[in-house]
């Protein structure tokens, strides 16, 4: 279809439709149609600024029209002003406005726009269509995508679970493995338990076998050499037991020898080991010994408690034993020898006589069965109250005159004999003997102080306690009984102890020798020097007198060491506000010597052996007579001299 805008030809957009041309005033002067002469312009600002030299332009859409051509319509107008000059450069002689129609121009404008729109709506369109192409095909990957990896995870989860599940089941499976694998530990450890106990133990009585036994007496051999402590090996064959199984039977013979282990163990420490080593043969182990006779001792005690009648399957059974003895290191140094040399000794316990003990060393059974010979003499002398005091006196240096006396303990014997305590005082210290001992001295020494008060008023008891005496709790409420029976007064009686007793146990001492102190006894050390060289418990325990011992007073005057010695007890004492007796004084020059150092008290044969009550009296007794003597010589001298 042909346009006729489009159609015409290049130049001919614009065409002129009216022209006018106006004076300077503005008024119209010439156009071409005979309307609007004289038309004013002057207030027109294109007018003007073509009045002014430029061309001024102005777009007027027109309704209606009237041109060359008669009246026009709908047309796009432009009205060009422009000046008109004679000459060029010249001045503005008039205005010419021309009408040019536009209206093509502005069509084909429109028309371009159009078609730039339309060309920028396809190409809009175009890219809207790749786009939404492109933008559904990534969509559609991502979804695609998206729903594997969903699918993916979906499956990591069912696999993660699957695994979860899986090892939960090997987990439990596991530990049920496991259990059944303590389990089956346990049942073994139980049964190697079981095993070891059957290969150490005696099935029948549950002691230990020659194995265990073995390393036992070893293990105590290795403890005992690197103490310095004995070890014994009591081998112990019933008496006669092949009767009881022959009579009445073996299940009533293995009853017999389960109450035997029972009463073995009663005997024995802790420490100590009782085995079987098969029939009627028994081996008890004890370890930790400071001597042979400790060994003896429970010997004894095991015969003592065997010799008892058994109770068994309605029977009264006897169970008497012979027991034989091998120490270490006397008699081996092994288990070995210790064992086979306690089983010789058993032929010698059998053939004196059964029922009895024997060492495997002769020297020892001796040593051994004196120790036991005393003890048992000491029993019953103490039962049928054999012994006696001594007293020796503890003498003034100065005045010479008897201050107190320290009983000492006698055992006489049949012979007449007097047994030194040096010989019997051990023995009744091991054997506990020494306790009710003891408190027979000190009540015995309290009272025959009290009875020697009417002759010599004031007159002190010195009385020696043991360590186990001292270590007894009941100690104070004895001393205490002992004095308030005797009616003595407490300041009279003085306690001796020793250093060694004072350092051991010290807490215990403290407390007892406060108990003591409160009581108002005087506490004494004796044999000062000898034992343990610590002076701190000096100061610590309520102490009343030192004891210089005879071994520093024995050579004074000649070893000048012990002088020395004697001089800084006696010299601390008396700093300490003590006094000071200086012990086995046998001589003058001793008895000078100590005055020149102002010992107070003396103790010794020069003074005084000890002697029995009696002659104590007598002694108390001259020393009255001589004072009174002493006393009526002065008295007569100051008597006036009668006038010749
Ligand atoms: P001790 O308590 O040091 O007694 C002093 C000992 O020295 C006594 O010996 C005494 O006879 C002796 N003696 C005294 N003066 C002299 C002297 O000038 N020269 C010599 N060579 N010796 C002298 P005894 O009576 O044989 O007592 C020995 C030890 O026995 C006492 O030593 C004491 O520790 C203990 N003892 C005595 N009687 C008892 C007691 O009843 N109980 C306790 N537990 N022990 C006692
Ligand atoms: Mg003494
Ligand atoms: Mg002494």
């Amino acid at each position: 279809m042909s346009n006729p805008v489009w159609s015409r030809p290049p130049g001919a957009w614009l065409s002129v439709v009216k022209v006018r041309a106006y004076d300077l005033h503005g008024r119209t002067v010439f156009r071409s149609e005979a309307r609007q002469i004289s038309e004013d312009k002057s207030a027109n600002p294109s007018f003007r600024g073509a009045l002014a030299g430029g061309v001024r332009s102005e777009l007027t859409p027109r309704d209606r029209f009237s041109a060359f051509e008669g009246a026009i319509e709908d047309r796009g107008v432009l009205s060009t002003y422009l000046p008109v000059r004679r000459t060029p450069g010249g001045a503005v002689v008039a205005v010419f406005e021309v009408y040019d129609d536009i209206t093509p121009f502005k069509q084909r404008i429109v028309q371009t726009q159009r078609h730039a729109v339309l060309g920028v709506l396809a190409v809009l369109g175009l890219l809207y269509g790749v786009l939404f192409f492109i933008v559904r095909h990534a969509d559609g990957v991502l979804r695609r995508q998206y729903r594997q990896q969903q699918a993916h995870e979906q499956a990591l989860r069912e696999a993660h679970d699957t695994l979860e599940r899986r090892v939960d089941e090997r987990t439990a499976e596991l530990a049920r493995a496991n259990q059944d694998l303590e389990q089956e530990i346990t049942e073994r450890r139980i049964a190697d338990q079981r095993l070891s106990y059957m290969a150490h133990h005696d099935v029948l009585t549950g002691l230990p076998n020659r194995t265990l036994l073995g390393d036992r007496v070893e293990q105590a051999i290795a403890r005992g050499a690197r103490s310095g402590r004995k070890l014994a090996v009591l081998f112990l064959d019933l008496d006669r037991f092949k009767n009881v199984n022959d009579s009445l039977g073996h299940t009533v013979g293995d009853q017999l020898l389960q109450a035997v282990a029972v009463r073995l163990k009663a005997c024995m420490r802790a420490e100590d080991t009782a085995a079987r080593l098969g029939g009627d043969e028994f081996i008890v182990c004890l370890p930790d010994l400071a001597d042979a006779a400790e060994a003896a001792q429970v010997a004894e005690r095991m015969l003592a408690t065997l010799a008892e009648p058994c109770s068994v399957a309605g029977h009264k059974l006897p169970a008497a034993a012979s027991i034989s003895i091998a120490v270490y290191p006397d008699d081996g140094t092994n288990a070995q020898t210790l064992l086979r040399n306690a089983d010789t000794a058993m032929y010698h316990a059998k053939e004196s006589g059964r029922g009895n003990f024997q060492f495997f060393n002769a020297k020892m059974n001796e040593r051994v069965s004196r120790r036991l010979a005393t003890e048992t003499s000491l029993r019953r002398a103490l039962d049928h109250g054999e012994f006696v005091l001594h007293y020796q006196p503890l003498v003034h240096l100065d005045s010479g005159r008897i201050d107190g006396a320290e009983a000492l303990l006698r055992w006489p014997r049949s012979d007449h004999r007097l047994v030194s305590p040096a010989d019997f005082i051990p023995v009744a210290e091991d054997s506990g003997l020494i306790v009710p001992l003891g408190e027979w001295v000190l009540r015995e020494a309290c009272r025959q102080a009290q009875a020697w008060q009417a002759m010599r008023p004031g007159l002190r008891v010195a009385v020696n306690l043991s360590p186990r005496q001292f270590r007894q709790t009941n100690l104070v409420a004895v001393v205490e009984q002992a004095l308030c029976d005797a009616g003595l007064a407490p300041q009279l009686l003085e306690l001796e102890l020793t250093e060694g007793m004072l350092m051991h146990h010290a807490d215990d001492t403290v407390q007892t020798l406060g108990a003591l102190h409160a009581l108002g006894v005087r506490m004494a050390i004796d044999d000062f020097g000898t034992g343990y060289s610590s002076l701190s418990y000096l100061k610590r325990f309520p102490i009343h007198t030192l004891k210089v011992d005879r071994s520093f007073v024995k050579d004074l005057g000649r070893d000048a060491d012990d002088a020395a010695i004697v001089s800084a007890v006696v010299a601390m004492a008396h700093g300490l506000n003590l006094a000071v007796v200086a012990e086995g004084v046998e001589s003058e020059p001793q008895a000078r010597y100590l005055r020149s150092l102002s010992c107070d008290l003396v103790q010794g044969f020069h003074f005084g052996r000890p002697m029995a009550a009696v002659g104590f009296a007598a002694r108390l007794g001259a020393e009255a007579a001589a004072a009174n003597a002493a006393g009526a010589a002065v008295r007569q001298a100051l008597l006036p001299v009668p006038a010749c």
